[in-house]
């Protein structure tokens, strides 16, 4: 999920990974490390916190080498502390490894390890890479087919860079669902990154390795294989993005590409996570709570923002399926409004960052209340993550747009498998989860369905551009979405825009409208959806103008909405995730077009730690 680059060639590499850590920082990330072959030895440096206190410490006891592997990593397995900082290495030293993503079957081979007598220093999935790779490292063999053999058993999400002082002077490097390219150096120098922007102060031609594919980097030049060990060919192509675009992997900012990223953030937030005959989840990090998770008769959230909105979601999903009462609150209005908090009620505290101060206060007031605590965090080892008494983490990789995108939907699909987790132990059967497992698998491939419709709505929002007011409206799972929707469209584009029940237009703002409302439905086939139809009716009636989010063909609609925007279908509750996505390309559009700051909006901060 964050960054490596790898040198190998005739120059000194401590300045070459350095310059390309530094420009791998835009990512996010919380330590950083490197590993230099000088000679016979590996040698580590790493340090948690930024890039300049891994060049200081480094300035201490300089080490001469032409070739090395570094890191920035943005924790997934345990704190950002320093054993959990890459590289992570052999028992002997021999070799060292740094890995971007998640390895999903870690813990098995942590015991399988383990029982071999191999000791783990550190919480990392990355870990167990690096041990088994020394496990079957058989004699007179090379470095390539150890790593090979290794990640032949491993299954997840890596890209990854290796070397060994026992088969000097290259590097291993392999990709799967996490990217690694290779760049080609001046004549006699080869370099691998996470993406271009680790190589490109030194090149410009890069080879991007598939899914499954390793390659061995020497000074003399590259080759690449498939895991099976056949060589492949991969073609070398030019960067010729600019710097800022290469950070932004060639989309125009970031929020965009974080909306892009959304089906490789969901299958990230479920990796592993998802029992398909069982129709049930495996969650990591509330295992060892089932005793406190039985005896829960209430669910309070807390929340701000965008993650305030999820809750929602949550809200409806715990009830329906697992009959758990849920209330969802402001965090900031909940500390100081004396809650009841009585025996049995679980605090759930939701946040991308996992620093929100009124959240994190909330989280302790609840605590002293002696309520359990969980939370639903992105960030591992963030405050509210320490402070949690367990949690699930979304894995979404650091979100860089102000306004959230991608950290939402992987909230709604964490909170869906909590729910799971609450429902199957409850009173929701094998059949009932077997379907929401099912519709969760096919969820990023839907997604990905869904962001093929950003030429559409880009045009829908050169259409509505000079709007000055929107109306979100939906109801049940699609409440939520409304009010997130709304809520997007504020913070980017700066149009006053209001999320509504569809229903409760008809007690206040139905007086608003008149043709020069632009009207948001999010009609989905789902059972409120004829509800729904007499909504749109009452605002066709008073001449708003209708877009709507459906989820088929919707021929009720025909005649009565100026335009429709039509996602694929799935559960309903699901369904929040498929009509999330094209108001987030609204906004997004809506921001562009009227020329405003799209990544970071005014007034506004990423992570907000004052009250
Ligand atoms: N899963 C690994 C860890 O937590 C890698 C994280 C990253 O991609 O930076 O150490």
């Amino acid at each position: 999920m964050c960054g490596i680059v790898g040198y190998v060639g005739s120059r000194e590499a401590t300045p070459i990974l350095l310059e390309g850590l530094k420009r791998l920082e835009y990512r996010g990330y919380d330590s950083a490390g490197i590993a230099l072959l000088n000679g016979k030895n590996v040698s580590v440096v790493k340090q948690p916190g930024k890039v300049r206190e891994l060049e200081k410490a480094i300035k201490v006891s300089p080490i001469s080498a032409t070739c090395g592997i570094a890191h920035t990593r943005w924790a997934t397995h345990g704190s950002p502390n320093l054993p959990n900082a890459h590289p992570q290495m052999s028992t002997d030293g021999t070799i060292a490894l740094v890995h971007n993503g998640i390895i999903e079957n870690a813990d098995a081979l942590r015991v399988q390890l383990q029982k071999e007598g191999y000791l783990f220093v550190s919480e990392t999935d990355t870990e167990v890479v690096v041990k088994l790779i020394d496990l079957l490292w058989m004699e007179d063999t090379l470095l390539e087919e150890a790593v090979a053999a290794a990640l032949r058993q491993v299954e997840g999400a890596y890209g990854i860079a290796v070397v060994s002082s026992r088969d000097s002077n290259k590097i291993v490097a392999a990709q799967n669902g996490s990217p690694l390219l290779i760049g080609v150096g001046q004549e006699g120098e080869v370099l691998c990154g996470s993406n271009a922007a680790a190589v490109i102060s030194l090149t410009r031609e890069v080879v991007y390795l598939d899914d499954g594919d390793y390659a061995v980097l020497e000074p003399s030049g590259f080759r690449t294989y498939h895991l099976s060990g056949t060589e492949v060919a991969r073609s070398v192509y030019q960067v010729t993005w600019d710097l800022e675009s290469v950070e932004k992997g060639g989309y125009e900012h970031f929020m965009l590409k974080e909306i892009f990223e959304q089906p490789e953030t969901l299958r990230n937030v479920m990796r592993g996570r998802l029992l398909e005959e069982e129709g049930d989840v495996r969650l990591g990090g509330i295992r060892d709570h089932a005793k406190e998770l039985a005896e829960v008769r209430r669910i309070v959230m807390t929340a701000c923002g965008t993650s305030w909105h999820a809750g929602l979601v949550g809200e409806y999903m715990l009830e329906e399926f697992a009959r758990i009462p849920v209330n969802v609150e402001y965090a900031s209005e909940f500390r100081y409004r004396h809650p009841v908090l009585e025996e049995g009620t679980l605090n759930l505290a939701i946040s991308q960052s996992g620093e929100t101060a009124d959240t994190l206060a909330a989280l302790k007031e609840a605590k002293q209340a002696g309520s359990d605590t969980m939370g639903v965090v992105n960030t591992v080892g963030s405050t509210i993550a320490r402070h949690t008494d367990f949690g699930i983490y979304l894995h979404a990789g650091p979100e860089i747009g102000v306004a959230s995108t991608k950290a939402f939907t992987s909230q709604l699909v964490a909170l869906t498998l909590f729910t799971l987790y609450m429902g199957r132990r409850r009173q929701m059967s094998v059949l009932q989860g077997r379907e929401v497992v099912a519709a969760l698998q096919e969820l990023p491939d839907l997604v990905e369905e869904v962001l093929q419709l950003n030429d559409e709505i880009r045009d829908l929002a050169q259409h509505f551009k000079d709007a000055r007011n929107f109306l979100y409206l939906g109801r049940g799972y699609q409440f939520p979405v409304a009010l997130e929707g709304a809520l997007k469209l504020k913070e980017v584009s700066y149009i006053h825009a209001e999320g509504y029940p569809a229903a409760e237009m008809k007690h206040g703002p139905i007086a608003l409208i008149d043709d020069d409302m632009p009207v948001v439905f999010l009609a989905p086939r789902d059972s409120v959806y004829t509800k729904v139809v007499s909504n749109i009716e009452e605002v066709k009636a008073r001449q708003g103008r209708i877009i709507a989010v459906v989820s088929d063909n919707a021929p009720e609609l025909k005649g009565k909405v100026d335009h429709m925007i039509r996602v694929p279908h799935t559960i309903p509750s699901l369904l929040s995730v498929l009509t999330t996505v094209p108001l987030q390309l609204l906004a997004y559009h809506m921001a562009v077009i009227r020329g405003a700051n799209v990544d970071q909006p005014r007034n506004l901060a990423k992570s907000v730690t004052v009250e």
